[in-house]
């Protein structure tokens, strides 16, 4: 009787199977559906994600994700463009090997993560950091806190704004003021000094008509007289740096101004070892100025820049088309002594020289020329490398713009 299978049991089995196959079918649906769904929300997130990536690469500001151990983890093409390093270069890196050791104590991860312990965001703070190859780099930086998904720290994300142009205006700003009020008081102290030196002159060549020519005392004579022109130089120095001499515009070719300036220098004895390159672009910048103001402002500065090649060195001489077009830059370089950032900052001041026998004048004339012709300069010298003057030239201001007496 074992053998006769019983037919309540086949058809209790049979339903079991059905059932069986039914929650089968039932749970692969399920399982087609979350698959689905689990492909939508990939796509969502690959979207999501897309979107973040354009964002973060789109903002112009250098923005730097640091994990919980202060190690780079992701930037955006601004911040290595600020840092200039390579693609893919910075991820891996530690906060501080982009602070250099003055900005140190405030930067290092640990004082950061102390700091957004206390405070997240950061207000924005400006500091120096540095870039791949050691440079300073003034920035702005602001930053928060990143937490985890359970709220613990899990690093932070830094905003870096780029200062050197804002620095470099406010430079350009603070010298032109510090020029303007020198001019000022150079002319006037001139002003006071011409007309007793005057008499001085006058006086000593009376007394040199006095002095019979066998007389000994003549010598000192015509040494006060020497030395009283010696003083009426300068004089008139400072008076062209407080108010360069009536200057009459005309259309110039800065080409040519440069080629007669080296021209009139070029036989003098500190020329003979220097090898001059000269890049001037053809057609030749032009601008509303005054020739021989411009000739003396070039002289000036290729005179500085063949005494500090001290004998021997290259000298180049360029000019290509200003900024927009307008006007011209002019690029006198020399590969001399150069000269260290304290000297740089008061090259333009009258009577700042590191020479035994300068005279501390021949910038502050030139600045003021270039100025008059709405210009700008900078200078860019490294010590025993050289010094690189670029003057930017516009157009002179229409007549009268300070001609007072
Ligand atoms: P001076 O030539 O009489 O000293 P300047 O006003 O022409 O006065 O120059 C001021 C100072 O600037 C110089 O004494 C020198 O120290 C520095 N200087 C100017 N041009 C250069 C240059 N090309 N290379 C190095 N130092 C320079
Ligand atoms: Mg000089």
């Amino acid at each position: 009787m074992a053998d006769t299978p019983n037919i309540p049991d086949i058809q209790a089995q049979e339903s079991m199977w059905i059932e069986i196959i039914r929650h089968m079918e039932f749970f692969y649906a399920q399982l087609a559906e979350a698959q689905a769904e689990a492909e939508r929300r990939a796509e969502e997130l690959g979207q999501a994600k897309a979107l973040a990536d354009n964002i973060i690469a789109s903002i112009s500001e250098g923005l730097i994700a640091l994990d919980a151990a202060g190690r780079i983890t992701l930037v955006n093409g601004a911040a290595e463009r600020l840092l200039d390093y390579p693609h893919g270069e910075l991820p891996g890196l530690s906060l501080e090997s982009l602070v250099p050791e003055d900005s140190r104590p405030a930067w290092t991860w640990r004082a950061l993560r102390r700091r957004l312990l206390r405070q997240s965001p950061l207000p924005d703070e400006e500091t120096v950091w540095r870039d791949r190859r050691g440079r300073e780099i003034p920035v702005g930086v602001s930053g928060a806190a990143l937490q985890g998904e359970r709220g613990e720290a899990a690093g932070a994300v830094l905003v870096l704004r780029d200062l050197r142009e804002t620095r470099r205006l406010q430079a350009q700003l603070i010298q032109a003021a510090k020029m303007s009020s020198l001019g000022r008081l150079a002319a006037g102290v001139a002003h006071e000094l011409n007309n007793p030196l005057g008499g001085i002159l006058l006086y000593a060549d009376l007394l040199m008509e006095d002095t019979a020519p066998d007389d000994p005392r003549r010598r000192n004579v015509v040494r006060i007289a020497e030395q009283a022109v010696r003083c009426r130089d300068i004089v008139r120095g400072l008076l062209d740096f407080g108010r360069p001499a009536e200057p009459r515009a005309a259309r110039v070719d800065v080409n040519a101004v440069l080629r007669n300036a080296m021209s009139i220098l070029e036989g003098q004895e500190m020329f003979h070892n220097v090898a001059v390159h000269w890049s001037l672009a053809d057609p030749a910048p032009c601008l509303s100025g005054d020739a021989g103001l411009l000739g003396q402002a070039f002289t000036n500065i290729i005179l500085n820049a063949v005494e500090a090649l001290e004998g021997t060195g290259a000298l180049t001489i360029g000019s290509e088309p200003g900024p927009d077009g307008q006007g011209a830059l002019v690029t006198i370089a020399d590969t001399g002594r150069g000269m260290p950032p304290q000297d740089r900052e008061h090259l333009f001041e009258p009577f700042f020289t590191t020479k035994e026998k300068g005279t501390g004048l021949g910038l502050s004339i030139t600045y003021g020329i270039i100025e008059r012709h709405n210009g700008t300069v900078e200078v860019v010298s490294e010590v025993g490398r050289g010094t690189t003057f670029r003057v930017t030239l516009l157009s002179m201001s229409p007549e009268g713009d300070d001609a007072d007496g």
